[in-house]
């Protein structure tokens, strides 16, 4: 390697802060957390917020299901095990976690899925209203789906920013039947008031969903004291239910009898076992499912959410804030920031989520060069570095470690090498 050497000073710097981080990490609350999860040695994991860590709980508990609850028991375990109360009862889990009382949160389908339902489902809470307002930078799938529910429903989506919402809200006025926002944008990190939005919702009749993903165990939510009407969230990114996780979809209580979504599946059925044929909504979340769930994969999902016992959502926040805190910090004391590197998460605690975003020209490459060294994050188009602070398992040492390995990736201009610019078919 022909590198510039990172400057002493910059190196002593994060010497210090190793030291500090250190110290942070012994007297975290979280400190031992972390051994409740299953991850390679040496490797520096920051993209919990795509695919969250194996909680140690999970394998154990898979292979029971696989093995004892359908190998030996077969479909006795739709009641034995019971099977068929999952949902709702990993649903009240989640619940805890985004701060919905029992009975509001189902665990089901995909959040492409769900979103689908929140939209239509509002529409049909608010008859007669014909808009809905979206993120333009929303998740690529929030756009679509919503565009296609519009479609079948009738209504019409107008794109508004965050930071512009609560007065396009007031504007759009009695025409809004749902404002439908991101708690945390899962490009740059930035955090949107979930409360102002929903207050400016409120205040013209209209509803308010919250798509969670990338909010949902990093950081508090509160859903039912910020009056929340409908949400969705993921099951493999800060939950950790593993790849292909079920999703979730909360309705705030005040709304479950009329909610009336659009995928009328004999699982949401007041009475399936009847076999009759007409749809009767089941009283209560349970009428958010619609067929038969992946029960496996559910399963992983309940055990893994125990890597969360004894953690209040406000504990796990005050941690992501301080790993995040620190890393910044290490940038600023390495001095790396500023014409080709920028931040594209505020510094604000109260305007970020758990991840830190990085501008950069060769934001592909640089991604690539630290996922060499050990430090896995993850490229979004068209310039931004994304590294996921999972706060139940990466550490104070974790976030001075990868900064230092940034540092050197820039120092050593290594961003440039063949190996490191070529683009595979997946990123
Ligand atoms: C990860 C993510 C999704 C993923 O949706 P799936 O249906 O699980 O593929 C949707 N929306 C947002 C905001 C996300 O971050």
């Amino acid at each position: 390697m022909t590198a510039a050497p990172t400057s002493l000073a910059a190196l002593a710097a994060l010497d210090d802060l190793l030291a500090d981080a250190e110290r942070l990490d012994a007297a975290s609350p979280l400190a031992h957390v972390r051994d409740r999860f299953e991850l390679p040695e040496g490797l520096v994991y920051l993209d919990g917020n795509s695919l969250g860590a194996l909680p140690k709980a999970v394998p154990d508990a898979v292979a029971d299901v696989v093995r004892r609850q359908w190998g030996s028991q077969l479909i006795a375990s739709w009641n034995d095990e019971d099977w068929w109360g999952a949902q709702v009862r990993v649903g009240d889990q989640v619940g805890l976690l985004v701060g919905a009382a029992a009975g509001q949160t189902v665990v089901t389908d995909s959040t492409s899925v769900n979103l689908f339902k929140t939209v239509v489902g509002a529409a049909r809470l608010r008859p007669g209203r014909r808009v809905v307002l979206i993120d333009p930078d929303s998740f690529p799938t929030d756009l679509y789906v919503t565009d296609a529910a519009a479609r079948l429903a009738d209504l019409d989506v107008r794109r508004v920013h965050p930071r512009d919402a609560v007065a396009a809200i007031a504007e759009v006025g009695d025409d809004l039947a749902l404002a439908s926002y991101s708690q945390v944008d899962y490009r740059t990190g930035e955090q949107w008031d979930l409360v102002s939005i929903t207050e400016a919702a409120h205040a013209v009749g209209a509803l308010a969903c919250w798509d969670l993903c990338h909010s949902a165990g990093a950081m508090e939510v509160g859903l039912d004291e910020g009056g929340a009407d409908l949400a969705v969230g993921c099951g493999y990114k800060y939950l950790n239910g593993g790849p292909g996780a079920p999703a979730f979809l909360y309705v705030a209580e005040r709304h479950l009898a009329d909610f009336d979504q659009p995928l009328s599946g004999w699982h949401g059925h007041a009475r399936p076992f009847e076999m009759g044929g007409t749809f009767e909504p089941a009283p209560g979340i349970t009428r958010g499912r619609v067929g038969t769930p992946p029960l496996v994969s559910l399963l992983a999902l309940e055990a893994a959410l125990t890597a969360f016992e004894g953690l209040t959502p406000a504990a796990v926040r005050e941690q992501s804030l301080s790993v995040t805190a620190l890393f910044i910090s290490a940038l600023d004391a390495a001095g790396v920031l500023g014409d080709d590197l920028t931040l594209a998460t505020p510094r604000e605690p109260e305007r970020r989520g758990s991840q830190v975003s990085l501008r950069h020209p060769q934001a592909f490459a640089v991604v690539q060069a630290l996922i060499a060294r050990g430090v896995v994050g993850d490229f979004r188009e068209s310039d931004i570095v994304r590294l996921g602070f999972a706060p139940l398992y990466v550490t104070h040492v974790d976030a001075v470690t990868a900064a230092r390995h940034l540092v050197e990736v820039l120092d050593g201009r290594e961003f440039e090498r063949d190996e490191f610019t070529r683009r595979g078919a997946v990123t």
